[in-house]
């Protein structure tokens, strides 16, 4: 296969705290010969494990971006035993378009793994992950939130996975990050996520939602700092013991989790998120915004549990996730 086109200004092999760039050649209308930096932090000390941590797979995503350019400037690699590598803004043309896709190609980058060398910009970006960061790393964190268009209770997710042994593994890990949520996921359309890509690789892989609505809070932000540190320590990468405070255990196995739109309309929600619902209750109507007077839609629960998610805007339209329901578990 071809090699990718990305060149690191960093060296992955070199001592101590690196800040710099994956350069990624894009020549464009408004930069002819140019190239797409995308920021890159490198914390090695000795020998050790590697963690690879990203936040903005999707542009507008928040909180992953801000625990993590919060890290790169604090991380002492004196308190690293092995290597830590920071991608703070992994769809970076996304993220500086404070979009959920690449503004170049359209590119979203949980849907394009494993990526390909001489594919689009976000394929590309895809294919350096792939077989150049994963290859270094033991530990994958890869922080996502709701966007603009979702909002979630803060939670800390791993995967169903075949192998019981590296699902156990993750399982630790996401609780070691310690959200106020953990909850056990199984994919809608697992292919093509760089979570896939991470966990057929043998890699112990977390990943999150820590809010949305394409915005950040002081709550949400403070719970993506000391999870990504909870995250390292459980690593054994930085010295300290994870923090452990109380979380819900969510199950979102179960297909009736998950309530989609089937009308286009004005979203009015019944419940809030971390509300307590049984199923048949009403989590949220639609009202037709086209004429008044008329009966609202109503959209229930299909289980017992937690409202964990939400269509974030108050208008929806067919296929919209309107809710997700998490089963209690603990
Ligand atoms: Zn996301």
């Amino acid at each position: 296969m071809r090699d990718n086109p990305i060149v690191p200004s960093v060296d992955f092999d070199a001592d101590g705290v690196q800040h710099g760039f994956l350069k990624l050649p894009h020549s464009a209308d408004d930069s002819a010969w140019g190239a797409i930096m995308i920021p890159i932090t490198v914390v090695k000390n000795g020998t050790g494990p590697t963690a690879v941590l990203t936040g903005a797979n999707h542009g507008d995503e928040y909180e992953g971006p801000l625990a993590l350019w919060n890290l790169a400037r604090e991380l002492d690699a004196s308190r690293v035993q092995g290597r830590v590598i920071m991608v703070p803004a992994m769809n970076y043309p996304a993220f500086r378009a404070g979009r959920r896709s690449s503004p170049i190609d359209d590119g979203n980058m949980n849907r394009v793994f494993p990526g390909r060398p001489d594919g689009t910009v976000t394929e590309k970006i895809a294919d350096f992950f792939t077989r150049t960061l994963l290859p270094l790393s033991d530990y994958v964190l890869d922080m996502h939130s709701g966007g603009k268009t979702l909002d979630f209770v803060p939670f800390a997710c791993a995967h169903v996975l075949d192998d019981a042994t590296q699902q156990a593994r993750c399982v630790a890990a996401m609780e070691a990050f310690n959200a106020p949520y953990s909850l056990m996921l199984k994919e809608l359309d697992a292919a093509d996520m760089y979570d896939t890509a991470a966990e057929q690789a043998g890699k112990v892989f977390v990943s999150t939602e820590l809010g949305g609505g394409g915005s950040a809070s002081a709550r949400t932000t403070a719970i993506a700092r000391r999870g990504v540190l909870n995250f390292l320590e459980h690593a054994e990468i930085v010295d300290g013991e994870p923090e452990r405070g109380p979380s819900v255990w969510l199950d979102t196995t179960d297909a009736r989790c998950f309530v989609t739109a089937e009308h286009s309309g004005l979203l009015e929600m019944r419940v809030d998120l971390g509300d307590e619902v049984t199923a048949g209750d009403v989590l949220a109507l639609v009202h037709d915004v086209e004429r008044t007077g008329t009966a609202p839609v109503e959209y229930r629960a299909g289980i017992d549990g937690i409202l964990a998610g939400r269509h974030y805007p108050c208008l929806t339209r067919p296929g919209d996730s309107l809710a997700v329901v998490g089963e209690k578990v603990r």
